[in-house]
């Protein structure tokens, strides 16, 4: 049998949202060592410098633009200035999320107590936030007959997480619109264009740092709690995502379309006892 790696992604056009931050843009710095030509895109100009000088550290496979993901208007400008750069795109990757404090119930507070306003802006941010990229790039996915989506999910959508009620509704809605988007997407342009998603479990990160953990490192009680249900008995290291993405992302995929890929430790699938 002719040898074949289903996992070479050399050359592959990848945009990824969001990608200064600790998952996604560490999975776009790898996906980038491993051949891809990455597109980094985050909000502000200073985040996207500062990511692309790490970024150049691994080769010249690599562009950058300031893009709110909630902005249609940048998101039309980032596609024609990615397409006039690399001239393709394989993947997107929609990494940017994130959740505020008025959008969940603090521990001194009760349901009633949620702040619509930052309930609909984070809804926006995770949702909508992955809809509208989403959508400006299939357009250019259409056209080339091939393309693929890679959507963040989370462990606060198939099980009620206390406390954590916008950003929980946000990434249910991404599990649906995964499939959604991936049955639409086949029946109507083929089976070169694929959408699937990731659901991290519980890595420390800027937004939930200090939710799981005190200033000496030791968990706090919420950070005890998660670890007592997950079976690996510890928090994910961000590395840890890179190998499920680089496959979802690749020919290996090929036959996988509208899968929410837990990568968690075990704590989706353990009842606590
Ligand atoms: P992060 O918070 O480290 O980074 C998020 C990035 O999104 C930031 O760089 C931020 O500037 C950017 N961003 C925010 N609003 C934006 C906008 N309007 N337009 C463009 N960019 C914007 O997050 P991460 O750890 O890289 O997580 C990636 C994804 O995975 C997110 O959707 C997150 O919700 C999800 N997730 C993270 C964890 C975790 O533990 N880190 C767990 C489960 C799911």
């Amino acid at each position: 049998m002719k040898k074949i790696n289903l996992f070479d992604i050399t050359g592959r056009v990848m945009v990824v949202t969001g990608a200064a931050g600790v998952l996604a843009g560490g999975a776009a710095r790898y996906l980038q060592s491993q051949g891809a030509f990455v597109v980094y895109l985050d909000l502000f100009q200073e985040k996207v410098d500062a990511t692309l000088e790490d970024a150049r550290k691994i080769s010249d496979q690599c562009c950058g633009f300031a893009c709110n993901v909630l902005d249609q208007q940048a998101l039309d400008d980032v596609c024609k200035k990615v397409m006039a750069t690399c001239g393709k795109v394989d993947v997107l990757i929609n990494g940017a999320g994130g959740n505020m404090p008025g959008a969940t119930v603090g521990p001194d507070q009760d349901v009633f107590d949620v702040k619509l306003e930052d309930y609909s802006k984070v809804l926006d941010l995770n949702l909508k936030g992955s809809v509208m990229p989403t959508m400006a790039f299939a357009r250019i996915f259409k056209e080339q007959g091939h393309g693929c989506v890679l959507n963040f999910s989370s462990m606060s959508s198939p099980l009620a997480l206390t406390r954590v009620l916008g950003y929980s509704n946000a990434k249910a809605a991404i599990d649906n619109f995964t499939r959604w988007m991936a049955a639409e997407m086949a029946l109507k342009y083929g089976d070169k264009l694929r959408v699937n998603a990731i659901a991290p479990g519980f890595f420390i990160s800027n937004q939930n740092r200090a939710l799981l953990t005190n200033e000496d490192g030791s968990f706090t009680e919420r950070g005890q709690q998660v670890i007592n249900n997950t079976p690996f008995r510890r928090f994910g290291e961000a590395e840890e995502v890179f190998g499920t993405i680089h496959y979802l992302v690749s020919d290996a995929a090929s036959f996988v379309t509208g899968t929410v890929a837990a990568v968690d430790g075990g704590f989706s699938t353990f009842s606590g006892v």
